[in-house]
């Protein structure tokens, strides 16, 4: 069993530590635990620009050495890899490479919160918005994730059609075109796609992406972990039972994880 997409309390939206996480992980038994809060805001002057979105600049080296003595203290239980997941702004990469590389860590979750200027997950982005604008929104935001593909800084593209998460309706909505571009994009550069299961925690209620883009990447060859987003311990490996069957039943055979940015195969079991 494996998660590799957690948080805790230093994003300052999640609750619980680190070491609250990895027991919860024990408890659930997972083999495999990504740490994975998001990583500080680095393309701002600030030391904390978004203290409810992300810890500061400053607190990072901590997070890592918390991070990875927890994975010493464990190794024989549990592994633990040490990651973050860090935020994909066009435009604002160079200070995202500068500061990841180089790093002791396993592996980056690169995710799109931000898009056209605001929170994916704010409500009132959709207040005025057309039905029949979805199509063309959802596109873009499927090639700026591909784009986040591209860049060379993530291992795993992170909730990949999250923006349907407060407006369920984008879930369905077709944009082929652009999802084909995507899950080529991940493929062609060396990045997985996760199954993450905290659309729960949002209006859609179920989990990124759709099950139309899973079944289209594997069509495409496009490997593929699993990532709890929890921001609460008890969510760790939610619903991880589930996603292996409706991931077997598509035809996935494995996961994929990453150590020290090594990528790796694991039986989907
Ligand atoms: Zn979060
Ligand atoms: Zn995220």
């Amino acid at each position: 069993m494996i998660d590799l997409h957690t948080q805790h309390d230093r994003c300052g939206h999640a609750t619980g530590s680190l070491r609250d996480y990895v027991t919860a992980a024990l408890d659930r038994g997972v083999h495999v635990l990504g740490l994975s809060d998001h990583a500080p805001m680095f393309a701002s002057e600030e030391d904390q620009a978004l203290p409810r979105v992300a810890m500061p600049k400053s607190e990072f080296p901590a997070y890592l050495a918390e991070a990875l003595a927890l994975k010493a203290e464990f190794e024989g239980r549990i592994e633990i890899l040490v990651s973050a997941e860090a935020d994909y702004l066009p435009g604002a990469t160079e200070p995202y490479r500068r500061a990841l590389s180089g790093l002791p860590l396993d592996y980056v979750i690169g995710s799109v919160h931000m898009f056209e200027g605001r929170d994916i997950f704010d409500t009132t982005r959709w207040e005025g918005v057309e039905e029949a604008e979805l199509p063309l929104v959802k596109a873009r935001f499927f090639r700026q994730v591909a784009a986040s593909a591209r860049s060379g800084i993530f291992h795993v593209m992170g909730h990949v059609d999250a923006l349907k998460g407060n407006h369920p309706v984008l879930g369905a909505v077709p944009a082929p075109a652009a999802t084909d571009e995507m899950l080529r994009a991940i493929r062609d550069h060396g990045v997985v796609m996760e199954l993450n299961t905290s659309g729960v925690t949002k209006k859609c209620g179920g989990w990124y992406p759709e099950p139309e883009v899973l079944e289209r990447a594997h069509h495409f060859g496009v490997p593929i972990t699993f990532g709890s987003d929890a921001h609460v311990p008890e969510r760790v490996a939610d619903q991880y039972e589930e996603a292996v069957e409706v991931l077997r039943a598509i035809g996935f055979r494995t996961w994929t994880v990453f150590r020290r940015g090594i990528p790796r195969t694991l039986p989907l079991a």
